[in-house]
């Protein structure tokens, strides 16, 4: 395998929650709560699967809660999730933080973004440009969707909302209001869709003028829409070690990825929450040159899509790209278990 740790990368689709490195929370458990966990938790395994979306959200109030409740918990995690990026090259990245769970651990909202605000900084000096989407769970309903939207969009360091969380019975159309303000107010909008459930999903949210969608993944069950997407240039942050380990697809093997890409539409990889399905993006990348036989040109080209929808300047954006294009792999690496 090529050494993919010095490629210039750039992930559209992670959860800031669900992206810290294990050995970091084991460190924090037992400062914090003098708890030991495990050195490699169980989910770790290359065949475990969460057979309900509940089981795998679980995982969040038992390990994650705990670490943000606790004073410096959310800086932790933020200075991690970070670290963890710019240790892969990552020189851009859309983390999505979940309002519903800085209301359930109870930190004001204004500190919250305070912190990200003072992260996003420190990563700028470092190479790295963080951008932040805040997570609307699609579960807390039209109303709140609007409300949360309305507080968020009078802050700066808000590139704009992503609707998450389960698709079964809440289509992206109970929330154009919300989508409407963001837009209005200079926010971006993107949302979950066709991860769970059909491609009438995604038709919903491209019919709501959405042109960046988290998964999109069932939209190879529908050759018109794929013409849609590929018309309309919008774009998809693939996940597949996500869809695999959620039994969203059939197998690793069966990820459309490579039928979504050869469709022309704009596809790129990420990691969703590899604190919880432990593989990091880089990680992905070697799995799908193993498993799927990608080629570089292949990882390069799904890179380029996610620089070229970046929220920065065209500068900025023509040195990543020309960083990228300039880029060759070098030493043999063997590929690590869970991320590092
Ligand atoms: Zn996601």
């Amino acid at each position: 395998m090529p050494d993919l740790s010095t490629m210039p990368k750039a992930e559209l689709h992670l959860h800031l929650e669900g992206s810290f490195r294990w050995s970091t929370l084991q460190e924090a458990m037992l400062r914090h709560h003098g708890k030991g966990l495990p050195a490699t938790p169980s989910w770790y395994h290359s065949g475990h699967r969460f057979h309900e979306f509940g089981e795998f959200l679980r995982l969040f109030q038992d390990y994650v809660d705990p670490w943000l409740s606790t004073p410096t918990g959310y800086r932790e995690i933020l200075r991690d999730v970070v670290e963890g990026l710019w240790l892969q090259n990552v020189r851009y990245a859309e983390i999505n933080f979940s309002l519903g769970l800085v209301e359930r651990i109870g930190h004001p909202l204004e500190r919250v973004l305070e912190w990200l605000q003072s992260e996003a900084e420190l990563a700028h000096q470092q190479g790295l440009e963080i951008r932040f989407f805040a997570g609307i769970n699609r579960h807390r309903g039209s109303e709140q969707a609007l409300k949360w939207t309305q507080q968020v969009c009078q802050a700066s360091i808000v590139t704009g909302i992503d609707l998450h969380g389960n698709e079964v019975g809440w289509p992206a159309s109970l929330f154009e209001t919300a989508f409407q303000f963001a837009q209005e107010h200079g926010k971006r909008v993107k949302v979950h869709a066709g991860e769970m459930v059909g491609p009438q999903a995604i038709r919903d949210a491209v019919g709501l003028n959405i042109t960046q969608i988290g998964h999109g993944t069932s939209a190879s069950q529908d050759p018109e829409l794929m013409e849609r997407l590929r018309d309309r240039q919008v774009l998809l942050e693939l996940c597949p070690t996500s869809n695999e380990r959620l039994l969203n697809i059939p197998s690793y093997k069966a990820h459309p990825i490579f039928a979504l890409d050869q469709a022309g539409i704009p596809v790129t990889l990420n990691s969703d929450d590899s604190a919880f399905f432990g593989i990091n993006l880089t990680q992905e990348m070697h799995r799908l040159m193993a498993e799927r036989q990608a080629s570089i040109s292949d990882l390069k080209r799904w890179t380029t899509h996610a620089f070229k929808k970046a929220a920065i300047d065209s500068a900025t954006r023509q040195a990543f790209l020309l960083e990228l294009e300039a880029w060759t792999p070098s030493d043999q690496q063997m590929i690590a278990a869970g991320p590092s």
